[in-house]
């Protein structure tokens, strides 16, 4: 049975759309269950009906015409109360309805699962026979195992060949797609299909005898990308903050490398003709970027496979590639959009972008948070149909409409309106303090880390750096950066902030962030080796870096340390002796450094039952509630599966970080929020009524943040607050607060924002 089974899921995976995947079902089913009909309904909830939309025994003119309320028949039965319905006799259930047009007479016995996807009920799978005799145990199960599997495939395909089918059928489809909210905002515009002309997996080997002249090629294609890429930038100055230039920039120095460029002609040398020894080392490349265990990594290889498409399309094209015409308001929609193809859009016609590949950390939603473009990533989505059609995209809740009814159209339209008046005035505030009508300062701090030379000043008006990322100078390396190393990159930080704090936070390497240099290996990464861990099992590498971070902080002593992941106060004694051997040695080297503020970060459930003996140790404390929400709740904080059970605002984090705000007040130390919580406009009204001293968040969150600390007392968040701990379940806790951002005039900006 099994083997059956993996077969129909495979042909169902492979077909072309949803009525071909529809009738392999039930032919398929048909067959291997040995029974005399099978149906597959689907479910339109905006009709609220049951559809037949294929059989395999019932009379194929039924097929798309047989509509049946919710509560209608058998199969709404099945439908509505999400179980298996098995009758010996089914025209003899009180709930039995003969459809005259079907020809179903003759059949008696009668077993009906549902399929649910995430929850959704998809639809209704039935199978029927002609005796009267209840299904044995072997056939229900069969029957479930099947209906489970193929809710993914009947959803993709659904959503694959959603738009045809559905107006064939006369189902309008008003719900959205969903995927992963990638930037926050509402795009409405039209949809313009990008695909990557240039396939380098169709490019063949061929010989060429004149190896130099083919070197020229190849170097003036990659001189021709790189004035290509230099344009955009020149387009982009203004749009984007300096960090998120710098992946372009970034792009400029892969075309410059050896070990692409240097490759790719080593490989000519050998014979083969430019676009084949191109295809071939990035190949190789990608197989290093997928083999990598951390995600923002692994995305980067998307990078390279870009820039080979766009060497490979230069050289296709000797040399000429013809600008594209884009509609007035574009929705950029493609199977994996890259950060250039989002460039190459001019800025003032781009309102959003739709990936069906790609996350939050790919560079195309880092780059629409940063140009403050709505965003979706990693959609089922029906990208081969949809060009040149009206398109919603709601980067808050991760949703797209496709050609959608005027309500929905204008409910949008309002938003994105409303939007952007309030982008206007959360500019405006720029140069404000960030301070609540009651007269209480919330210092509003940045996160960064990723491109640190990078950082310009003033970013949104932030006052510092709350927390910074150590890990790249480790990860983008082929062993472990030296002490001068990171002390220019520390240096460099510090210096761009030199009037404000800024917090290093000490390497944070394991769980889902692992250095290609040092694999770690575990079934359970996140409960295992990493972050402070590592570097006090390493003392030589923790010793390196907390020197170079001392070293750099000589003169300017604006510097913070964080140590990560702490869930015992061994961790911290352990961690505070060896800053002070690297101090000690330091000042007997003749440095004239400071003792710097040390912080730790709470993101283990112990470490906030231990908040006082904690506190007592250091001088602060900062919340990592992404690790926190993710440890409290037992739900890994990247796994898509699992995600609606990942929110901040589950009244178990709220008490968790009441505790530690109390815990380190009582002990005189002030807490900051440096997770993604603190970048939430509804989270952010529960912090401050907390009394949370400082928030730090992405720069793209900070001026919606200084608006909720402007807009509402300390008093008020304080009562939102007790409100918020007596609610149950996280759904009325973020309902509550949105209604009140929206009535402030948050409006649109919070919906369901995460
Ligand atoms: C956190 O866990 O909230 C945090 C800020 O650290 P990171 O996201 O780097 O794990
Ligand atoms: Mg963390």
């Amino acid at each position: 049975m099994l083997d059956i089974l993996r077969r129909i899921v495979q042909e169902v995976n492979d077909a072309a759309d949803i009525n071909q995947a529809l009738h392999i079902i039930v032919t398929r089913v048909k067959k291997a269950m040995n029974v005399d009909l099978c149906s597959v309904y689907l479910s339109d909830h905006t009709r609220k009906q049951n559809v037949l939309m294929a059989s395999d025994g019932l009379n194929p003119d039924a097929v798309g015409n047989v509509h049946m309320d919710f509560h209608q028949g058998l199969t709404g039965l099945v439908g509505i109360r999400e179980e298996v319905i098995n009758l010996a006799d089914a025209p003899t259930h009180s709930r039995y309805q003969y459809i005259p047009q079907s020809g179903e007479e003759n059949y008696h016995a009668y077993l009906g699962v549902p399929i649910i996807r995430h929850r959704i009920l998809l639809g209704v799978l039935v199978v029927q026979r002609y005796v009267r005799k209840e299904f044995d145990e072997d056939s229900v199960t069969f029957l479930i195992t099947i209906a489970a599997q193929l809710s993914g495939a009947i959803a993709h395909a659904e959503a694959s060949g959603g738009v045809n089918i559905l107006q064939q059928k006369s189902m309008r489809r008003a719900a959205p797609f969903s995927g992963q909210p990638g930037s926050p905002g509402i795009g409405v515009g039209t949809a313009f299909v990008i695909y990557p002309s240039a396939d380098l997996n169709a490019i063949p080997d061929r010989f060429v005898d004149d190896v130099e002249k083919e070197v020229g090629v190849f170097t003036n294609a990659v001189e021709a990308v790189r004035n290509d890429i230099r344009s955009m930038l020149v387009r982009l100055t203004d749009k984007l903050p300096a960090e998120d230039r710098a992946l372009f920039d970034a792009y400029l120095l892969m075309l410059e490398s050896e070990s692409l460029v240097g490759d790719v002609i080593a490989k000519i040398r050998q014979g083969n003709w430019a676009s084949g020894s191109l295809r071939d080392t990035i190949k190789e490349h990608l197989r290093t970027f997928d083999e990598m265990l951390d995600p923002y990594l692994r995305e980067r290889g998307e990078d390279i496979r870009d820039l080979g498409r766009r060497i490979l399309m230069r050289l296709q094209s000797g040399g000429d590639a013809r600008p594209r015409k884009y509609p007035k308001k574009t929705v950029l929609v493609g199977e994996e959009i890259t950060a250039s193809m989002l460039a190459e859009v001019p800025p003032a016609q781009l309102v959003g972008v739709v990936s069906v590949s790609g996350s939050r950390t790919s560079h195309v939603a880092i780059l629409a948070r940063a140009m403050g473009l709505a965003a979706v990533m990693g959609t089922d989505f029906p990208v081969g149909r949809i060009d040149a059609m009206e398109i919603i995209v709601d980067g808050y809740r991760g949703q797209v409409y496709i050609s959608p009814t005027r309500a929905i159209l204008d409910e949008f339209s309002r938003l994105a309106q409303e939007e952007q008046e309030l982008s206007a005035d959360l500019i405006s505030l720029q140069n404000l303090p960030s301070e609540t009508p009651d007269g209480v300062h919330v210092p509003l701090y940045i996160n960064s880390g990723l491109l640190a030379d990078q950082i310009p000043k003033d970013i949104n008006g932030a006052e510092g750096i709350g927390l910074y990322r150590t890990e790249f100078p480790f990860m983008i390396r082929e062993c472990f950066p030296g002490e001068e190393e990171q002390y220019q990159i520390y240096r460099q930080v510090l210096q761009s902030f030199k009037h404000g704090p800024v917090t290093l936070r000490t390497l944070d390497v394991g769980g889902d962030k692992a250095l290609p240099y040092f694999p770690i290996k575990e079934d359970n990464p996140f409960l295992g080796w990493r972050g402070i861990r590592i570097t006090l099992d390493h003392p030589e590498i923790f010793l390196v870096q907390l020197r170079a971070m001392l070293r750099a902080s000589e003169t300017l002593n604006n510097m913070n340390l964080l140590l990560p992941m702490i869930n015992s106060v061994h961790e911290v004694d352990e961690s505070l002796a060896i800053l002070k051997r690297a101090y000690n040695e330091l000042v007997e080297e003749g440095f004239a450094i400071q003792m710097p503020k040390v912080g730790v970060m709470i993101e283990v459930p112990s470490a906030v039952y231990q908040v006082r003996e904690i506190a007592r140790r250091i001088d602060y404390l900062s919340v990592g509630t992404n690790d926190l929400t993710q440890y409290l709740l037992a739900v890994d904080r990247n796994n898509s599966r699992v995600a609606s059970s990942y929110d901040a605002l589950h009244p178990s984090v709220l008490r968790a970080l009441v505790q530690v705000v109390e815990g380190a007040h009582a002990e005189c130390k002030p807490v900051a929020v440096c997770g993604e919580m603190a970048g939430d406009p509804a989270s952010v009204l529960l912090l401050i009524g907390m009394g949370v001293d400082s928030l730090s968040m992405s720069v793209a969150n900070l001026p919606r943040i200084k608006w909720v600390v402007r807009n509402f007392t300390s008093g008020r968040a304080k009562r939102l607050l007790e409100e918020a701990l007596s609610c149950e379940t996280t759904d009325v806790i973020r309902a509550r607060l949105n209604s009140v951002l929206e009535e402030a005039g948050l409006g649109g900006l919070i919906r369901a924002g995460r």
